[in-house]
């Protein structure tokens, strides 16, 4: 074992331990640390009631979970959330972090009974290294290779009890061997108002502010239906009450804070109506291919996909079809009517 700890100690690669308790830190202080604080997602959560209960009434792990789903919508929180629930202990690290399949052995081997093994965008795993985890979920083993040329062997290696919870914005990047395994899959939708209300209200509460519920829901109507962005947001819409001496937070404030920020009725910043924009202009509202649309802006392919273009999609804005990307009416007339907020 101590043997292994040599082979695999590669300090880049270490996952980080999250304490259950005392973390402080300013972004973190705003996740909820279990089910009743997490609204939203009644469908996912409900279920997770349910397998978590099971388990522990079993004496079993949890079965490994994969959570896909746009950005900023709490998939790292629910893994956080099972952690707490099941009383593991949490390790995390992500699909860019781990290069080689020795990377990942490394961090398999070295964990502890009873840990949740939180992989963040799980579809970034090269293909090797998503190899190693097909033993290791399946019957909790690795197939390490022992020694050089002639002498090498393989042996079975026996892992401690671990539950790994994989996150991905992309389900149909991830291989159909790595998806199988996992026995719960859970999709997480864009919020509803009233939730991103409650969420706001609850950050509100914890940031030490008042804000009034229709402040509230007019922030939650503009935040992309995700509470990432809404927490962000909220967060600038208090630096504009504070500096303008106003204790409460209402509707007014929020509506010129966010009209100061370019996020206009919908919700869009000023990137996404960009990317209308030069949909409309430059390509005659389409269709048009992705890359041609990132090059305009200077994005990468794949921040429109995962970012900007799911929201955009899911509100209407733009319809996907066989030949690419097209503009709907909805968007011109938004253009209309917000694109001098800019772009
Ligand atoms: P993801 O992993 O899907 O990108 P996170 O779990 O990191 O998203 O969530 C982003 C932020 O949004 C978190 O810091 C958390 O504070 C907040 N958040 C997410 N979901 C909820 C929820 N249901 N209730 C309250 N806050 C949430």
């Amino acid at each position: 074992m101590s043997e292994m700890h040599t082979v695999f100690d590669d300090p880049s690669t270490h996952p980080q331990r999250i304490a259950r308790e005392g973390v402080d830190e300013a972004h973190l202080s705003l996740r909820p640390r279990s089910f009743d604080q997490y609204p939203g997602q009644e469908r996912v959560v409900d279920n997770l009631k349910i397998y978590t209960q099971a388990a522990k009434m079993r004496g079993r792990m949890l079965d490994h979970c994969l959570f896909h789903g746009p950005p900023g919508l709490g998939k790292t929180t629910l893994a956080g959330i099972i952690a707490a629930v099941m009383d593991y202990e949490l390790v995390t690290t992500s699909g860019p972090n781990i290069e080689r399949p020795r990377d990942l052995m490394g961090i398999l081997v070295g964990l502890e009974a009873n840990t949740l093994l939180f992989i963040d965008e799980i579809h970034r795993l090269p293909a090797p290294v998503e190899e190693v985890l097909y033993s290791a979920m399946e019957d909790r083993s690795l197939d390490l290779v022992v020694g050089d040329g002639h002498s090498a062997r393989t042996v079975k290696f026996d892992l401690k009890s671990f539950t790994l919870v994989g996150a991905t914005t992309r389900a149909g990047s991830l291989s159909l061997p790595l998806r199988e395994r996992f026995g719960i899959v859970e999709h997480l939708e864009y919020y509803s108002e009233d939730s991103l209300a409650i969420i706001i209200q609850r950050s509100a509460n914890i940031l030490g502010t008042d804000i009034e519920p229709l402040g509230a829901l007019t922030l939650a109507q503009r935040s992309r239906g995700t509470p990432r962005v809404a927490n962000v947001l909220l967060r600038r819409v208090m630096d504009f009450a504070l500096v303008a001496g106003q204790k409460n937070i209402d509707a007014k404030i929020v509506a010129s804070a966010l009209l100061r920020l370019g996020v206009d009725d919908a919700g869009l910043s000023p990137k996404d109506r960009l990317f209308l924009a030069i949909m409309r202009d430059r390509h005659d509202g389409g269709p048009v291919g992705l890359e041609a649309v990132a090059a305009a802006m200077g994005e990468e392919r794949q921040t429109l996909e995962d970012v900007y273009e799911p929201y955009l999609v899911h509100k209407g804005f733009i319809i996907r079809t066989l030949r690419g990307r097209q503009l709907s009416a909805m968007a011109h007339e938004h253009l209309k009517k917000f694109g001098d907020l800019g772009t």
